[in-house]
């Protein structure tokens, strides 16, 4: 903080400089209108600059000595309001601070102590409201006469004599009278870094904030706050009492809102031309495409689908009240070692509000929301963002998903389908909105990816879960001379420039033009920073479908749907594919800086979607959608009540063994393999039971 002001201040001149400024800039007035509804309207707040162009030294001096000119403010305007109303107490609040006073949490220090500062966060902890006694009213066992004691801190402090009879602590007793002890609404949030201020892969640090009176019980975690207040030290306990060490905390005097994720990114008037300029020329959707994680070799189209999902699709509220997601959530299921993890990593630096998050994290809050109650909440329940809550308006992208927990699992279909976590436990329901797109990655619960057998049944996901993505690529490290030369060559090649970048001279033997080609080809064509702002600019455009669209993407879900007619109970897509393909469309409107959703737009869409559900829905040239999101499909639903059949026929009361059943089943050209995986399937479905070893009957319902 560059500034300091000139003027030191006492208590009388500065009540005298307060009694000027509000009479001056006629704040003295609303206050008196406020003090009408009060306790209804219990703050005044007033805009820096206000103060600033008053009289900027006396403004200076508030931002060093917040705890001497704060309350000197509160005073005046207390004073100021007619004598029928010296009960009201109103809140002098402060927003809109300076930029010096914008201080990043890992940059506080004990220079900041005391001093009025700014602090921008994502809410991770905020507790229930609860009432702390300010003044407390304690009855003297003596002689009945009733003093008072200011509080501070945590723990009741007792008055040190009667007020009355003057007897001490020690000769008579204190009893707390709660009716008229006065208190004010507390609570303590803890906020953390942005994500995207922090430089490669950091730990977000975090500061803990308490919020009192009216202005309490209005932040929830996730969200984008701006906390203004004064910076305080607590002392820590140590196992030995008291510590020179200190905690810092804020007492916060106001709080301010980023309600959208694009208004922390700073567009210039010069970006936007270059936006423009970059949107009108060539073919914008590709070249975005490959400056997403460009080390990584291939999955073109998988990159084009990472490009749409930065976009996202246009959210709608309907009429009716009902809420129609825009965002897009992409699966990579597949084999280790193909990049995943990477391209997770990638996106998450490059997502305005990407967060990186494995399924496996072991905060209490996990992927989704938690109430507990810890030493945080000195008593009360505190309720815990997870990374979904705090990817709020962005993307979340989570890795090993298969990993998460039993909680986390029940929790996602509510996130991934309506974008809120309802968190109801002790005291504590609340509804925390995640509006985020998720991209998550799964390995195969086996090693690796089978082709025959189904995807429900090789990732550790429910098919309701699994149903809900726009998009399931699946990853397959399958050998192939041509395609493993050119992967081999760009990370051969890219360690090699990685290696460049480290020295300043190559040595002789190595041609400085070969590196310098190579570096060409992993060097992203757009920088993160610059993405940045193009996303952040395209999401304010909501693109609307032409007739062509509507009417190609209809074609197409009416085309696939018809190949499950006359084909038994076999369901090619269903409605929520239909609306992957608006999604993506509207994406690659946006991409384009389209007002429009257009031929090509519509195109982008029908291509990629044919591309997955090619990969992962296709059996014997037939899609079928419940090869993802169904735990069966429809053959080996058929096959599943083949082996029924076979089990019920068999002679009654004995049961039928594993090899009876699988010679039965080889009639209908089911193999062995086959038939103990289904009797496994109807074993744990409670359909089948072992009567003994390797002997099954029907389960009688
Ligand atoms: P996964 O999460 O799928 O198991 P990782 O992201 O950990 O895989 O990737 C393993 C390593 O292999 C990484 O260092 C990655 O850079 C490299 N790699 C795998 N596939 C490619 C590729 N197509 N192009 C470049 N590097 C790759
Ligand atoms: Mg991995």
């Amino acid at each position: 903080m560059a500034y300091s002001s000139t003027i030191q201040y006492n208590e009388e001149s500065l009540t005298t400089r307060w009694e000027t400024f509000f009479n001056d800039t006629g704040l003295r007035s609303q206050a008196i209108i406020l003090s009408d509804r009060y306790p209804e309207e219990r703050s005044l707040t007033v805009p820096f600059s206000i103060i600033d162009r008053f009289d900027a030294d006396f403004a200076n001096y508030l931002l060093e000595d917040p705890a001497k000119s704060l309350p000197a403010a509160e005073k005046t305007i207390k004073a100021m309001l007619p004598p029928e109303r010296h009960a009201v107490s109103i809140n002098f609040r402060i927003t809109g601070l300076p930029a010096d006073s914008r201080i990043d949490i890992r940059n506080l220090r004990s220079k900041h102590l005391g001093k009025f500062v700014c602090i921008e966060g994502l809410v991770r902890k905020a507790t229930e409201v609860r009432p702390r006694l300010m003044k407390a009213a304690f009855r003297c066992a003596r002689c009945d006469a009733v003093s008072y004691e200011e509080q501070e801190g945590v723990n009741l402090r007792e008055p040190m004599e009667c007020s009355e009879c003057a007897k001490a602590a020690g000769a008579t007793k204190f009893i707390l009278i709660p009716e008229i002890s006065t208190y004010v609404d507390t609570q303590k949030v803890e906020v953390q870094e942005p994500p995207e201020g922090l430089r490669g892969g950091a730990q977000p640090e975090r500061l803990e904030g308490f919020i009192l009176d009216d202005i309490s019980g209005r932040i929830a975690p996730g969200d984008r706050v701006v906390l203004n207040g004064t910076l305080t030290g607590m002392q820590r306990t140590g196992p030995q009492g008291k510590s020179t060490l200190f905690n810092i905390v804020l007492q916060v005097n106001s709080v301010e809102y980023r309600e959208h994720e694009y208004d922390e990114i700073q567009i210039t008037a010069d970006d936007i031309e270059k936006i423009k300029d970059i949107a009108s020329k060539g073919d914008i959707m590709r070249e975005i495409a490959a400056s997403i994680s460009p080390t990584i070799y291939g999955f073109d189209i998988e990159k084009e689908a990472f490009a749409l999902q930065l976009f996202g699709g246009v959210s709608k509220e309907m009429q009716d009240g009902t809420r129609i997601r825009g965002d897009i959530h992409i699966l990579l299921v597949g084999d280790p070692g193909l990049a995943k993890s990477q391209l997770l990593r990638y996106m998450s630096e490059l997502a305005p509000r990407g967060i990186y998050a494995s399924g496996k994290s072991s905060s209490a809050a996990g992927l989704t929301a938690a109430a507990v109650k810890d030493e945080f909440g000195e008593g009360r329940w505190t309720l815990e963002a997870g990374a979904l809550v705090l990817a709020d308006k962005g993307i979340a992208c989570v890795d090993e998903l298969d990993k998460m927990t039993d909680y986390d699992r029940s929790a996602m279909h509510q996130i991934m389908e309506s974008q809120i976590i309802t968190v109801a436990k002790a005291g504590i329901t609340a509804t925390l909105q995640a509006r985020c797109s998720i991209l998550g990655a799964a390995n195969p619960r086996y090693g690796r990816f089978e082709d025959e057998q189904l995807i429900g049944d090789q990732i550790d996901l429910p098919p309701a879960l699994l149903s809900r993505f726009d998009m399931i690529f699946v990853l397959q490290d399958k050998p192939n001379v041509a395609i493993d030369r050119n992967i081999a060559t760009h990370i051969l090649k890219a360690h090699r420039v990685g290696e460049g970048r480290k020295v300043d001279k190559l040595p002789e033997s190595i041609s400085t033009k070969t590196v310098e080609a190579e570096s060409r080809v992993v060097e992203p064509r757009f920088d993160k920073e610059f993405l940045r702002k193009y996303i952040s600019y395209v999401k304010r455009i909501n693109p609307v479908l032409t007739d062509e669209a509507i009417s190609m993407i209809e074609e197409e879900y009416l085309r696939i749907r018809k190949m499950g007619e006359g084909n038994g109970a076999s369901v090619p897509i269903t409605a929520r594919q239909l609306e992957a393909y608006v999604r993506l469309s509207e994406a690659s409107a946006r991409g384009r800086l389209s007002r429009t959703v257009e031929h090509e737009d519509a195109e982008r869409a029908i291509r990629i979607v044919g591309y997955y559900l090619s990969k992962v829905a296709r059996e014997g040239g037939v899609l079928d959608i419940d090869r993802i999101a169904g735990d069966m499909s429809h053959s080996q639903r058929a096959h599943v009540n083949i082996i029924l059949d076979i089990v019920r026929k068999s002679a009654a009361g004995e049961g039928i063994s594993i090899d009876e059943i699988s010679a039965e089943a080889e009639r209908y050209k089911i193999d062995s393999s086959e038939s103990r995986r289904l009797v496994e399937k109807l074993l744990k479905a409670g359909e089948l039971f072992e009567m003994k070893s390797g002997v099954y009957k029907v389960v009688q319902k």
